[in-house]
């Protein structure tokens, strides 16, 4: 950046908002993939909305690219700067403004860390339902520019579901405010869904006004054991019809072992078996519940054994099984795919991909969970320990477009929750077609001319 760039960056931001320190351009410039290096030109973090828009002018004054970053948990990249970009942390726009009981929405700036606004619903009786195993530490502007999804997906939607309003400045620097909290709003084009899921391309979130609900009865756990995934489609197909389910999560048994490992815990129940469901449900009747759909399963030879949760911290104690194991796997550099199909194909899908994955890489450790209930695997392919990153971000890299080819053969989609970034930029074309690529690049120059906003990333 020229010294009169970082003269001007000077001048909208205080010492204490802008860093260029080697250890903050390392921290702030990346997120969890750790496949990039990064390199950021300099940190800013935003107080005030002016602020933001007096960056973007200047951006595209100066042709200064700008990352927007959040908590920086996103698993494709898309918050890495490995391109002397300036990076836009929200950590310091972090304020709860506002939370209105009658409307039920929570008014907020970007940065709130996810765990947060859960946290303060729970304070006003009410529920924020988004939830995965990085809620705290991602942001709630960070979780709508991916659309985030995460275990209670099948109850209660995405993130997009929970937006109500947005403020947002797009790269050509307009500050737009979006649906303003309403419920309903037939005015034509809603910028607010483009702006969900845009991974920071066509501008930055501000702020937004967050629906809650009611919180939901008692939650308790299903844990059972399964041979193959065609036992979990029926296990969820009697569920569904019997249960108020909230969660229906899968794990191999190479993945249950990882989490043992890592936390010391000891095996839920006897043995380690091809595949666990981890079934979450609300019932004011307790565990017991389930107990006629769990029999039903074991007469029909679709469970091999099973545990219910016996209180609250019990069910704690048995999702530590599912969510644990992002965490576990995180030393052995995952290479990640997160892919999803319609439900019905999804042990079709699977058998498809396993079949792909060892054919190609023998050497590979593969470890499989996901969000079942919602066609959602996450495919994790661990880096053999002797072998360097790049050779094997390579390797991954070959073997992903095979995979990529059983997605789209599957009409599936190569980026079930993730988002693209940089990692999955180059499989898109295997969920998106060529002229939906040409409509997205239309309209990521209609919202940031200047090719500002996070270039390289998506489109
Ligand atoms: C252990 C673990 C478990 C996870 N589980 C799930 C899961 O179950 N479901 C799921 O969906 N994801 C999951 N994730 C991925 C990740 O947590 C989500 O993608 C999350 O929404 C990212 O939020 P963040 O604030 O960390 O965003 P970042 O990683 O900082 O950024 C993500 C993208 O959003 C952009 N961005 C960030 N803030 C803004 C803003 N204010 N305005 C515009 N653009 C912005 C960035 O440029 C980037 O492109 C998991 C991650 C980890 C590490």
């Amino acid at each position: 950046m020229s010294s009169s760039s970082y003269s001007s960056l000077q001048g909208i931001f205080d010492s204490d908002c802008l860093s260029i320190d080697a250890e903050d351009l390392k921290y702030f410039g990346t997120d969890w993939t750790r496949f990039y290096e990064p390199d950021p030109a300099a940190i800013v973090f935003p107080r005030e909305i002016s602020q933001v828009v007096e960056l973007v002018q200047l951006a595209n004054r100066d042709n200064i690219a700008l990352v927007p970053s959040g908590g920086r948990t996103g698993l494709s990249g898309g918050a890495v700067a490995r391109h002397q970009e300036v990076v836009v942390s929200f950590s310091k726009m972090d304020k709860i403004l506002d939370f209105d009981e009658a409307d039920q929405l929570v008014w907020l700036e970007a940065g709130v860390v996810t765990q947060r606004l859960q946290n303060f619903a729970e304070q006003h009786d009410c529920l924020y339902p988004v939830d995965f195993a990085s809620s705290g530490s991602s942001q709630v502007g960070g979780n709508i520019a991916t659309n985030a999804g995460g275990i209670k997906v099948m109850r209660y939607g995405l993130t997009r579901n929970w937006v109500a309003g947005l403020t947002v400045v797009t790269g050509k620097g307009d500050l737009l405010e979006l649906n303003n909290g309403l419920t309903k709003n037939a005015t034509g084009y809603d910028f607010r869904h483009l702006f969900v899921g845009s991974e920071g391309t066509l501008g930055m979130i501000l702020g937004a006004a967050m629906r809650v609900t009611h919180p939901p009865d008692a939650l308790h756990i299903m844990l059972v054991s399964i041979t193959n995934m065609l036992s979990a489609l029926q296990l969820l197909t009697i569920c569904r019809a019997d249960l108020a389910v909230t969660a229906f999560e899968f794990f191999s048994g190479e993945a249950l072992q990882q989490v043992m490992l890592h936390r010391n815990l000891p095996a839920p129940m006897a043995g380690i078996a091809p595949f666990y469901v981890l079934v979450e449900f609300e019932s004011d009747a307790g565990s017991s519940a389930a107990l006629p759909v769990f029999e039903k399963a074991l007469d029909q030879g679709w469970a091999l054994d099973g545990v219910m949760s016996q209180s609250e911290s019990d069910r704690l104690r048995l999702w530590q099984y599912r969510e644990g194991i992002s965490e576990a796997i995180t030393s052995r550099t995952p290479y990640k795919h997160d892919l999803s199909v319609v439900i019905s194909q999804a042990p079709a899908f699977l058998e498809a991909i396993e079949k792909v994955v060892s054919l190609e890489s023998a050497a590979f450790e593969v470890i499989w969970f996901g969000h079942i209930g919602d066609g959602n695997v996450h495919l994790n392919i661990l880096r053999p320990e002797d072998w360097q990153i790049d050779e094997f971000r390579l390797a991954c890299e070959q073997l992903g477009l095979k995979i990529m080819a059983v997605v789209a053969q599957f009409k599936g989609s190569i980026s079930a929750e993730h988002g693209v970034g940089l990692l999955k930029k180059n499989y898109l074309r295997h969920s998106r077609s060529d002229i939906d690529r040409v409509y997205m690049g239309k309209m990521k120059a209609l919202f940031d001319p200047g090719l500002i906003m996070n270039p390289g990333k998506l489109v």
